[in-house]
């Protein structure tokens, strides 16, 4: 539903929600705290406290004053606080209303992130309200991220509205809801806003994660069942003689689990339904010449196969590694992307349309209408993660009932994905190419910095290149704060680094620009990029041996060990540098794992052990358009409930059309299931 139908929601307020990706209704209630303030219980400061948030009684000793840092040449304001007779700093980011609001004679609740430095405690970023008694009757608070322009008690109010209006149906039929012991839908969408307490919390979402993974895992099911279509494109089996000759022409041998995909693989098309397969192996494992095989495979069989790619510098290098390969062997192969000139483009169509190509390899410009193919039998999508299903499945209606690979590098906990992506055909790549030497990672603590500079210099002289990756600071900051910190960084380097050719990459850039530099560093003259976590996933850097990544302690264990994967391309050794403040030993314990783990299924585990599953289904990973995953826990007894609601849903007929029905419902959908 409309936003501006909810009572104080105009056009101004309706943009403001816009900014926090908040366009419907739905996407409202879907708002979830970040975290809640307890009120009912005062934390006592004192030297040897754990970094972490805490509700505190604060008085001033003077005004919040502006200060100025010259080292990040920026504005903060401070100030100088007592609780219950302890002494402690208060920094503000980017808050000047702090200032304008706080008085010396009042006492007030903080409630903020805690950081203790050897005994000197400063508390970031707090959220504050002039304390008194009642405040103790109100139980937990519920935190929003917020955009300026709107605060915490407004984004509140108006999803109490919209939960009033919505419907908020569930896809699960209410008498499993039963037997499961489920609390409705719509009551864990009103507590997980309106909680008396944590117990309240965890009921709630528990409650809304086992909905949505429900809501995937029978999509899933429901897709795969549709999409596998029966076989019409038959392959000859002798032919698999004649890939011999190809793989005989590779400058290295297939590690063990190459040939196990690119076996199973051929086994597969020889069966009776078409293949649908996730390829999933650690960025590095060598995933595309295993499809590559497979294309060959399907142009001795004479048909078509073709290769979609995010981003245009990934299509290129997959298309100027597969002319060297296959061009000895008369395949003919075309580009295709935006970039293309429009004449070239036609002519390319026709080449298409005649069967004079054999291979294509290109982007999203494949999917136009006017793309077509004279005998497509073989679609594969690299890094998945990047398209839509919906899109991935209009390049497959190009050919008749094709084979479709899907290749991802998102390594996913087992444990995870036989929940959610039980019904997906996956063939996992466990090793890696013999020559490729393990990161070397390390943590870097304050005052080693300066020698990891001089360090990287030294790799930089040896034309090696490097990558310096930022993430966000605070959990308050927007994208724009987040590249002017990243910005920061840059200039700092640039004075580092001088003499050295720098970059800046960010989210924001248009796309040309993007690629233009990712080009002058993987090619060109450009020897370290400073960037937000926008580094072009699955680009093949050669010379890249060294990643820097700040704040390292803000990143998921499957975050950095995919970043990580930008360097160590080749035989030369690579350094990952993971840099962080914190002194929190979790934190620390955490990111200890990646100096000693380098099997991304391994990392991926543990991090779900530590963190729940909710980070792995959330947008930026996995590419869901649902974001709701991310903001929710995602432990054991969900998977478990998960998948026990989900084989009685699919295995009952009137359970599963009261799913489709609530799931057309709720997104509009009119006749197909778009995840
Ligand atoms: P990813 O799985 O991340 O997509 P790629 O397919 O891009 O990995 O392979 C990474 C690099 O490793 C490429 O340069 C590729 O030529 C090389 N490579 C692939 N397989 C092997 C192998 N068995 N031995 C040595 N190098 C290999
Ligand atoms: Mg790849």
């Amino acid at each position: 539903m409309d936003l501006t139908r909810i009572k104080g929601i105009g056009e101004k307020k309706n943009l403001l929600l816009n900014n926090l990706d908040i366009y419907d209704t739905l996407d409202l209630i879907n708002h979830f705290p970040k975290n809640y303030t307890d009120f009912s219980k005062y934390t006592i400061l004192n030297s040897r406290i754990e970094e972490d948030f805490y509700l505190i009684k604060v008085n001033l000793f003077k005004e919040p004053e502006v200060m100025f840092s010259s080292a990040s040449k920026s504005r903060y304001l401070k100030a100088e606080c007592v609780n219950e007779g302890f002494v402690f700093s208060t920094i503000w980011f980017n808050n000047t209303y702090a200032q304008k609001k706080l008085k010396i004679n009042e006492t007030y609740a903080f409630y903020g992130r805690i950081q203790n430095k050897y005994g000197k405690i400063t508390m970031f970023n707090p959220v504050f309200e002039i304390y008194n008694q009642t405040t103790l009757l109100k139980g937990l608070k519920p935190n929003y991220a917020l955009t300026e322009g709107l605060t915490n008690r407004e984004v509140y109010e108006f999803i109490i509205e919209a939960l009033k209006t919505e419907d908020v149906n569930s896809v699960i039929h209410n008498e499993l809801e039963k037997k499961y012991g489920l609390i409705s839908l719509k009551e864990a969408y009103f507590l997980i806003h309106n909680p008396k307490n944590f117990i309240d919390v965890n009921i709630a979402n528990l409650r809304i994660a086992i909905e949505e993974i429900l809501n995937l895992s029978v999509s899933f099911y429901l897709i795969k069942n549709e999409s596998q279509g029966k076989r019409i494109n038959f392959y000859d089996k002798a032919k698999t003689n004649e890939l011999s000759n190809l793989i005989n022409s590779l400058p290295f041998k297939l590690t063990e689990s190459q040939n196990k995909a690119v076996n199973s693989l051929l086994e597969r098309l020889d069966e009776k339904n078409s293949v649908n397969v996730l390829l999933n192996g650690d960025v590095g494992s060598g995933k595309t010449i295993v499809v590559f095989i497979l294309m060959y495979y399907a142009y001795l069989n004479g048909y078509q196969s073709v290769i979609m790619a995010p981003t245009e510098v990934l299509a290129k290098q997959h298309y100027e590694n597969a002319k060297i390969l296959f061009e000895k062997f008369g395949v003919n192969i075309a580009y295709l992307s935006g970039s293309v000139s429009l004449k070239n483009k036609e002519t390319v169509k026709r080449e298409i349309q005649s069967g004079n190509v054999n291979m294509i390899i290109g982007t999203h410009a494949l999917l136009q209408d006017d793309v077509r193919f004279k005998n497509l039998s073989l679609v594969i999508t690299d890094e998945q993660h990047r398209f839509g299903v919906n899109m991935r499945n209009s390049l497959n209606q190009k050919g008749a009932n094709v084979d479709v690979v899907v290749m991802s590098a998102t390594p996913i906990p087992r444990t995870l994905s036989l929940v959610v992506f039980g019904d997906m055909d996956a063939i996992y790549l466990t090793d890696k190419p013999k020559n490729r030497k393990k990161v070397d990672t390390f943590i870097i603590p304050k005052n080693k910095i300066n020698s990891m500079y001089e360090f990287i210099k030294e790799q930089l002289n040896n034309q090696n290149k490097a990558y310096f990756v930022c993430s966000k600071i605070g959990d308050e900051e927007s994208e724009e704060e987040n590249i002017k910190s990243v910005k920061k960084l840059y200039d700092e380097l640039k004075i580092k680094f001088n003499g050295y050719n720098a970059a800046f990459l960010h989210g924001k850039m248009k796309k040309d620009e993007k690629q233009k530099i990712m080009n002058d560093f993987a090619y060109g003259d450009i020897n370290l990029i400073v960037s937000t976590t926008v580094i072009e996933v699955g680009i093949d850097v050669k010379q890249a041996t060294v990643i820097v990544i700040y704040n390292a302690d803000r990143f998921g264990l499957t975050s950095l060990h995919q970043l990580r994967g930008r360097v160590g391309r080749n035989d030369l050794n690579s350094y990952c540098f993971l840099l962080t403040d914190t002194l929190n030993e979790k934190s620390i314990n955490r990111l200890k794992i990646l100096t000693k783990t380098f099997d991304g299924e391994k990392i991926a585990e543990e991090d779900f052990k530590i963190r729940g599953g909710g980070e792995f289904l959330g947008t930026r990973q996995s590419g869901f358009i649902n974001g709701v995953f991310k903001k929710l826990k995602i432990d054991g007894k969900a998977l478990d409930l998960s998948k026990k609601i989900k084989d009685e849903t699919i295995n009952n007929c009137e359970y599963i059309n009261y799913f489709l029905l609530n799931r057309k419902k709720k997104y509009n959908e009119i006749n197909d299931i778009v995840l």
